[in-house]
């Protein structure tokens, strides 16, 4: 059975994210086509809002820095979603065996998948971690939304600006807050632990947002971090008007810490 199919969990992550600098805009005025420069859109009212992509784009990157910076063996690693993804028609493992059982064939999927495309999710497996659109929160407590500014094309391989490149940019001005929230499906607690800890490096201000952060756009801070959480054995209460019951970072944390030592602890045996 898939792991979609049976509910184990859902798992609720709400943040505020306040930027400390602006934050780029897509733009018809911008000479680039969309993609990464452009992690902010305009709403058909205008306002501007961080499309969920724009966000798990940050988290997904930092989290495959980190599994691919620890040796903790098969269970925490990522793979190279471009030039050698876990799954792949090349390697053989990604398509359906003549007479394998959906079952087994989804099991197979889970097994051969990293712990990247098992959180964030590939091709074959759906992402367990839904991020949604953040809206602006404070578009009456700033003086201007957005401003247009100018820029300069930056060459990325010399990191020198590129003559007779100058586009307008527009971006979101500094102190503009938006609503961040994650759904987590059937998450288990040491993988929270693990994306809030990236949550944590984004509070204290070391993760930007968007392509140009080079030239100092994109940087903010997530505050107000709350988890709230629903288990299998509370789903009927819940489904007829129950709430999540907190979850505090430091039980997160803990059950992450928990996992690694765990895992060293088989290494080393
Ligand atoms: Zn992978």
């Amino acid at each position: 059975m898939s792991r979609f199919a049976r509910f184990e969990s859902r798992t609720l992550v709400r943040a505020t994210l306040e930027m400390d600098t602006a934050l780029s805009v897509g733009s018809r005025l911008s000479f680039k086509p969309t993609g990464t420069d452009l992690p902010v859109v305009k709403g058909p009212d205008g306002v501007p809002f961080i499309p969920g992509s724009s966000i798990k784009g940050v988290v997904r990157f930092q989290a495959e820095r980190i599994l691919r910076s620890a040796d903790l063996g098969p269970d925490f690693r990522a793979c190279d979603p471009f030039d050698d993804p876990c799954l792949s028609p090349n390697k053989g493992n990604s398509e359906k065996e003549p007479g394998e059982t959906e079952a087994k064939y989804s099991e197979r999927l889970w097994e051969n998948s990293c712990t990247a495309c098992r959180l964030f999710g590939s091709p074959w497996i759906g992402s367990r971690l839904l991020f949604k659109d953040a809206s602006l929160r404070n578009a009456g407590d700033l003086a201007v939304v957005t401003q247009i500014r100018d820029g300069v094309g930056i060459d990325r391989d010399l990191g020198a600006a590129a003559t007779n490149i100058k586009y307008d940019f527009e971006t979101v001005v500094p102190g503009a807050q938006f609503d961040v929230e994650v759904i987590g499906e059937n998450v288990e607690l040491w993988e929270l632990g693990f994306v809030t800890s990236i949550f944590r490096l984004w509070s204290e201000g070391h993760l930007a947002i968007g392509g140009k952060s080079t030239r100092g756009t994109g940087w903010g801070r997530l505050r107000d971090l709350v988890v709230q959480r629903v288990e299998k054995d509370e789903m009927i209460d819940y489904l007829v008007g129950g709430t999540m019951h907190p979850v505090s970072l430091d039980d997160l944390t803990g059950a992450f810490r928990s996992w690694i030592q765990s895992k060293q602890g088989a290494s080393s045996a």
